[in-house]
């Protein structure tokens, strides 16, 4: 075997631990939420959250997979050694199975997040379940290869936060965790990407980490990802990678006086929240 070919194989052998020195932002620890009975968490949308310690940042990206965008995410994880959770939307999924199963492959967690992002309080409730179920099995055939009765991953977000009563119990008889979100920048909303960039910021120092929403269909974020990573890892943030657990759901209470950002939001808005 020639020098250059042996190097290659080694290095993909050795997969991203030789690039991932001191320097690199990487994963400070793996959370293993319990999905038993269900719950759900994001104080966007609901008065309680994950379990993180001051610092502690789980990055989600939503809406995807779509080509051109998610690789170059994708790239900008992988040269911070960090994992990161991205919601599906089925009908993308189906469109780009390869880049979908490439997201799972490179160590992320695919999670769920409707087949077509309909705004669910529009729909009746069998519409709504259907096209949930829809998503779950064609994000998993998209990645897997092939769809079980369940999904693979138990996590699910819903399009605009939009949940109800009837949807969030139907998730929880089936230990299906549903995730708000803690805090974002809006990347929904026009804003150069150094303005996401430092409202990303702002916010992570008011709220000391969390939950963040990014699109990983959304231009600005892409353009500013490399250096959000690089700023978290200058701030001393720590990146924590959920993967689904056994047990129940853990979870910490919201501060006193918490109220649904995404409540208010939907109320007063036809085109729902953001997500
Ligand atoms: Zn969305």
């Amino acid at each position: 075997m020639r020098p250059i070919a042996l190097a290659l194989v080694l290095a993909a052998l050795s997969g991203p631990a030789l690039a991932c020195g001191p320097d690199a932002l990487g994963v400070s620890r793996t959370l293993r939420v319990g999905t038993l009975g269900g719950g759900a968490v994001g104080l966007k949308t609901y008065p309680r959250t994950l379990p993180l310690a001051p610092g502690e940042v789980v990055l989600t990206f939503d809406d995807g997979p779509m080509p051109g965008k998610t690789e170059r995410v994708l790239a900008a994880l992988d040269a911070e050694c960090v994992k990161a959770t991205f919601f599906m939307i089925g009908r993308n999924a189906a469109a780009a199975p390869r880049l979908a199963a490439r997201v799972l492959q490179e160590g992320h967690t695919v999670a769920y997040h409707s087949m077509t992002h309909p705004n669910m309080r529009h729909l009746g409730v069998a519409a709504a379940q259907a096209n949930i179920d829809k998503g779950f099995q064609a994000v998993d055939e998209a990645v897997y290869g092939d769809a079980w009765n369940e999904p693979r991953a138990p996590f699910f977000r819903f399009p605009g936060f939009a949940d109800s009563p009837a949807l969030d119990s139907w998730l929880a008889s089936r230990d299906i965790v549903v995730f708000g979100a803690d805090l974002w920048a809006g990347d929904w909303e026009p804003m150069t990407p150094d303005q996401e960039l430092a409202r990303l910021l702002a916010r992570l120092d008011r709220s000391k980490g969390g939950i963040v929403l990014l699109h990983d269909i959304q231009p600005r974020t892409v353009a500013m990802l490399p250096r959000f990573l690089r700023a978290l890892k200058e701030k001393g943030y720590r990146i924590v990678h959920l993967v689904p657990g056994p047990g129940p759901l853990e979870t910490r209470p919201a501060p006193a006086g918490w109220t649904s950002e995404t409540e208010r939001i939907l109320r007063s808005s036809a085109k729902g929240a953001g997500g």
